[in-house]
């Protein structure tokens, strides 16, 4: 076994080509690439208008088995499969993935540009800032939260008369309604356009949106795990002393916020105003009304924020292949995948001869089901696999392997041959294959190699995974041989993207927000069913939430096992997966008609 330098080491043993060269070899124009430097650029959405007309490449989603502390090497095998594609098979590839989160990357995690020789180049550019876009998400999301406190201060300390004057503002001698006003009078069933012509009743209504401060859902974020800021007072000093009380709200990571998962859902700048316009931050102290982004006024002030996020930014693999990283929802909390102005972009780039390689965060229960019943129905893309990556550690330990404590050697059954542990943890693999041909499509397992395993254990995989009706199970080494390693695997997935696609949701829309959560408990987790608590139940009752058109649904849930117990390996049975709360992200639900299969 020849040694295999560290990831940094690794990642600085190439020069990266120039973004503009790369752009120009996948088909980009020169005005369609802003460069960022000389080794990352920003791709213009106008890319996807001039292909539209082109076929799409074939769409592969990777996901893996549940996540062990071993590290399974989803991000690896993305990369690693992307140059087996591109710089050895020759094929049209592009690989799509997330920006990761300060977070994670300054966490027990680290980066997640991959590892060994397959892995996304300049790594320290991947994993920090990159193009700027967290940070533009972290400025837009707080000036929201700035301007509902300001909104609050100053419906509590100033009149009608002069809360309009704020609001509406004369240039020279004319005060006119901006669109988001307009829009807002209409909500208020106000259909005068000229401010002179409001009457005081109007006018009061139109100023007065009466936030409740106990309802904001609204808060500040920071992409920094910092733990002194998750719950906070704020307004000690200006509220207090307009006699406005302080309250409670906190700080959540930038990544896990409604605006990082706009990004990810939007179809392009439009839809990403409106996402915006409709996200709902607070409610009326009457609790007739939902307080929407738009009715505090800053729509247009979040988009202009976001205006260069929404282009997807360009990077290289260590061979030289072509990379999207853009948007990076959490998958255990949001909905874990990168966006898909991205993906649409580069099937149109790959075109029908092509292939997409795009990562979903951990297992077939968290990132995958997400990507298929989230991501594909609001896109209206198609899948056409997905790679489950498993290693033979890991399985070791969903089959009952001992716990690994950080900073000590690993515990002999991880690095001798225990051809029984790996059999009796297959069941968790075994499940996730299941998973995933229930949404149609074929599963070609990658065996991410470390150099312990043994070829009777990879053989163990490989026998079970076919019994289980896994399309191919192949062993790969990319890590440690680069896009070379991976060859064999992007083969598998041209045979198992031959036959046209017989991809399929989980569930239909039309199905009650209960039976959506019941259909994903049973099918996906496993569970004998779900249970709500009283306050989940209320929230599911409440007649706002049965109003709201059909909608796809999201689960929060630990991606550690498949219930909702993080310490349960291998598969979980004979459980009750308990609700604790229900909410409802109308900004989320896609203007266009959702599509149902
Ligand atoms: P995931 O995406 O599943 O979280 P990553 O691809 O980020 O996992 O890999 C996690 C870590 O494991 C990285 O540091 C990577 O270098 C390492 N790794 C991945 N595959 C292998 C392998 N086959 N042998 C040794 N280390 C590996």
């Amino acid at each position: 076994q020849r040694p295999v330098p560290s990831d940094i080491e690794a990642a600085r043993s190439q020069t990266p080509k120039n973004i503009a060269e790369l752009a120009a070899e996948v088909g980009i124009r020169p005005d369609e690439i802003e460069p960022y430097g000389w080794s990352k650029g920003k791709v213009s959405l106008q890319t996807y208008d001039r292909l539209k007309d082109r076929p799409n490449g074939k769409y592969i989603v990777v996901s893996g088995i549940t996540p062990t502390p071993l590290g399974e090497g989803k991000s690896t095998t993305t990369v690693g499969l992307a140059q087996a594609f591109g710089a050895h098979l020759h094929k049209p590839i592009f690989a799509c993935v997330r920006q990761p989160s300060q977070g994670p990357t300054f966490g027990i995690k680290g980066g997640a540009a991959g590892g060994g020789y397959s892995q996304v180049i300049p790594m320290e550019d991947f994993n920090l800032h990159l193009t700027g876009d967290i940070h533009a998400i972290t400025a837009a999301n707080n000036l929201l939260a700035a301007a509902i406190d300001a909104r609050i201060l100053h419906e509590g300390t100033q009149t009608d008369a002069a809360l309009f004057r704020r609001l509406v503002p004369a240039k020279g001698a004319v005060r006119e309604f901006v669109p988001i006003q307009l829009r807002r009078l209409q909500r208020l069933g106000i259909s005068k356009t000229n401010p002179e012509e409001l009457t005081n009743d109007e006018v009061k209504r139109f100023v007065r949106l009466d936030i409740d401060p106990q309802t904001i859902s609204w808060n500040r974020v920071l992409d920094t795990n910092d733990q002194f800021l998750r719950e906070i007072t704020i307004g000690k000093s200006v509220q207090q002393e307009k006699g406005i009380p302080e309250r409670q709200t906190q700080f959540d990571i930038t990544v896990s916020s409604e605006i990082m998962a706009v990004l990810a859902l939007a179809t392009s700048l439009a839809d990403m105003r409106e996402k915006f316009g409709k996200m709902v931050v607070a409610r009326s102290k009457d609790g007739q009304h939902l307080i929407t982004a738009d009715d505090i006024g800053v729509t247009g002030a979040l988009t202009v924020l976001m205006k260069d996020a929404i282009r997807p930014n360009l990077m290289q693999t260590l061979e030289g292949t072509p990379v999207f990283v853009h948007a990076g929802p959490f998958a255990n909390i949001a909905h874990g995948n990168s966006s898909i102005v991205a993906d649409l972009i580069a099937l149109k780039l790959v075109g029908s001869e092509g292939f997409v390689v795009t990562e979903a965060g951990f297992g077939s229960d968290i990132g995958m089901e997400k990507f298929c019943d989230i991501k594909c129905r609001y896109s209206g893309l198609v899948a056409d696999a997905v790679v489950l990556v498993a290693t033979v550690r890991a399985l070791k330990m969903h089959g009952g392997g001992p716990a690994v404590q950080a900073g000590t050697p690993l515990p002999k059954e991880y690095v001798e041959e225990h051809v029984d542990l790996v059999r009796k943890g297959f069941c968790n693999l075994g499940k996730h294959i299941e998973n995933a041909s229930r949404f149609g499509l074929p599963v070609v397992v990658a065996i991410n190699r470390f150099h312990t395993d043994t070829d009777e254990e990879i053989n163990v995989i490989r026998g079970m995974a076919l019994e289980s009706g896994a399309f191919d199970a192949i062993v790969c080494t990319h890590w440690a041989d680069g896009g070379l390693g991976a060859v064999n695997l992007a083969n598998a997935v041209i045979r198992a993207t031959e036959a046209p696609s017989q991809f399929r949701f989980l569930y239909d829309l039309e199905l009650s927000l209960a039976e959506k959560m019941r259909k994903i408990a049973q099918d996906i987790y496993g569970a004998t069913d779900i249970s709500f608590t009283p306050d989940a139940q209320d929230q599911l009752d409440s007649p706002r939430r049965s109003r709201i058109r059909p909608f796809a649904h999201l689960h929060g849930k630990t991606h550690l096992s498949f219930s909702h117990d993080a310490s349960v390996k291998g598969v979980a049975r004979d459980f009750v997966l308990p609700i604790r709360q229900v909410w409802s992200a109308p900004a989320l639900v896609s203007s266009a008609p959702l599509l149902a299969l």
